[in-house]
This record gives structure tokens, C-alpha cells and sequence, in this order.
């Protein structure tokens, strides 16, 4: 049995990625300048493609992949479970969604392959400069839902390099999904987002560590701006989402609110950077934090509302 506040915040995680989602679609590629413009930020419909308002994305559509196939109870380690998620990355893909990222689409399409071997070695194949794309970050948040018990962060952060390098064969793509993994892991645990620095002092290597440490002192200062227009990149998006989460003050549903609201006010990604932030924000404040408004108008694939995701978590936290 978990505890509640520790369902809660699980919840929270999965619940808050798929918020940002759908909350930062409607604002995806406008700048700071556009969004501005258009007032209050709220769940609107459209975007750059139609869809009613509260329908997220490729992101949550993705990070659903991983959530069903760990609800099963396969391994998010394991061949089966590997070989579960690439099945379901594919079936998601041929339902023709309006928006796939276009590495993602590159990967997933260089063989068509069902088995994650096959799909890692066409993800070894992209060229290197295409290869650091956000879309593993997006949707890593429920890596860390099997894997709560205690000594088990080691397993959360293999699993996520592991399905990072699916179909982001990229050292910064896999260092990210890892060390926000983790940093969900504790957040559900402990209740706290300061599980993003302990990464690095605890089991990032001495270069991983230099790289990322400048990164934070970036997100941590009072504008992204110049990370903002380039945020499609893995690194830039993570700096963005933490900017968004350490330089917004207040907690529980403020906190969310605010950090949320500052996430797609950076512009550009506008989706995936706030579903990055969301899953944190949601793990670390609960689900009961989470504004009611931006909860019950949330659907999208497979076919899915807000009591679907609930149903995975505690399929997940039961096991
Ligand atoms: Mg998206």
C-alpha cells in the first residue's frame, strides 16, 4: 500500500506533464512578443493545428506509451518492456497523429520496426546533429512510477536512458531523461523539486557535471532568453522548465500555477517545455494542487481523460 500523499504526488507527476501539455499547445512556436499579446494564459483550443481546448499532444501521447506498458507491470528495463514500448511508440504513430516531432517521425520510420533493438540501432544510424531533440525529455515523466522502493533510483535512471536512447541516441538527450527521472522520483517520495541538483552531485560524472552545473546557473538567473529560441534542443528545453520552476516563488497550487503560467510565457516549445515542467511541478505539489479547471477538460490519445491516467498510476503503484 502507498501513501497517500505519495499517490497523490505519482498522480501528480503523470496529471501535471499532460496539464503543461495541453495548456502550452495552443502557444507552441509564438514568441514571447505573440504570447503576450494574447492575455491570461488558459487552456485554448487550436494552436498550429486545430484541436479542442484541454487535447494534448505528441507528448503525453508518447509518455502514455511508457505509462500503459509499465501499468502491465513489464520492466521498463527489460527487453519485453523495451520491445512493449517500441510497439506502442509505432501503433501511435501509424493512428497518423497531427503532431509528431520530426526526429521522432525520422526514427520511428527509418525501418518501421517493432523490436527496440532494431529501433535503437536506427536511432544509432541518425546523423549526430540531429539527434539532441526535446521529445525523450517530454515524455519521461512516468519512468519513475515503477520504481519507488527504496534503493531502486539506479533502475528509474537506467530505464530512462534506456528508452531516451530508443529514439534519441544522444548523451545530453539521455543525461536529461535520467537526471529528470530521478528528480521525479524524489519529488514524489519526498515532496520536494531539489532532487535535480542531487543527480549531479551523486552520480553524474566529473564532465556531466561541469556541463550541467553552467546550465543551471543559466536557468537559475532572471531571463532564458537566450536559451528560449532554440528550446526544440534537449538541453535548452530542461533549462527552460527549470527556469521556469526555481525562479517562481510561492507552493503547492500557486507555485504550479505561476511556474506553469512562466514556462509558456519563454515561448517557442511552448508545449513540450511546459509538459517538462509540468511532470515535475505535479510530482513535487500533488495532483490535488493542480487547478481543477486545467484537470477536467484534459483528453487526448489513446482516446484518454484524466481518469484513464489514474487508472494507470494506481495499476502501477499496486503492483
Ligand atoms: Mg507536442
Amino acid at each position: 500500500m502507498v501513501a497517500k500523499d505519495v499517490r497523490d504526488r505519482a498522480l501528480g507527476a503523470v496529471i501535471g506533464a499532460a496539464v503543461g501539455d495541453a495548456l502550452g499547445a495552443h502557444y507552441e512556436f509564438c514568441d514571447p512578443a505573440d504570447i503576450a499579446k494574447k492575455g491570461d494564459i488558459e487552456m485554448l483550443p487550436d494552436g498550429p493545428y486545430p484541436r479542442p481546448a484541454g487535447q494534448w499532444t505528441d507528448d503525453t501521447a508518447m509518455s502514455n506509451c511508457i505509462l500503459e506498458v509499465a501499468a502491465k507491470g513489464l520492466d521498463l528495463n527489460s527487453k519485453e518492456g523495451l520491445d512493449a514500448i517500441t510497439r506502442a511508440f509505432q501503433e501511435w504513430r501509424n493512428s497518423n497523429p497531427r503532431a509528431i516531432g520530426r526526429q521522432i517521425n525520422a526514427v520511428l520510420g527509418t525501418s518501421g520496426t517493432d523490436d527496440s533493438d532494431e529501433l535503437l540501432r536506427d536511432s544509432k544510424k541518425l546523423p549526430g546533429n540531429r539527434k539532441g531533440g526535446n521529445g525523450s525529455l517530454m515524455r519521461t515523466t512516468p519512468v519513475a512510477l515503477p520504481f519507488l522502493g527504496e534503493g531502486e533510483a539506479v533502475l528509474a535512471m537506467k530505464a530512462a536512458g534506456k528508452i531516451s536512447d530508443l529514439t534519441h541516441y544522444d548523451q545530453r538527450a539521455r543525461e536529461a531523461c535520467q537526471m529528470w527521472t530521478n528528480a521525479i522520483r524524489h519529488a514524489i517520495l519526498l515532496g520536494t523539486v531539489q532532487g535535480l541538483p542531487s543527480y549531479l552531485q551523486n552520480f553524474a560524472e566529473v564532465e556531466e557535471q561541469r556541463f550541467w552545473v553552467e546550465k543551471f546557473q543559466a536557468a537559475e538567473s532572471a531571463t532564458v532568453a537566450d536559451y528560449a529560441p532554440t528550446n526544440g534542443w534537449v538541453v535548452n528545453a530542461l533549462v527552460c522548465a527549470w527556469h521556469a520552476i526555481s525562479t517562481t516563488s510561492g507552493k503547492g497550487e500557486q507555485h504550479f500555477r505561476d511556474a506553469m503560467v512562466k514556462a509558456i510565457r519563454i515561448g517557442y516549445d511552448t508545449d513540450t517545455v511546459a509538459c517538462i515542467a509540468g511532470g515535475l511541478l505535479g510530482a513535487c505539489w500533488g495532483a490535488d494542487a493542480i487547478p481543477e479547471e486545467w484537470k477536467v477538460v484534459l483528453q487526448g490519445y489513446p482516446g484518454w481523460t484524466v481518469v484513464d491516467l489514474v487508472e494507470r498510476v494506481d495499476a502501477i503503484l499496486e503492483a
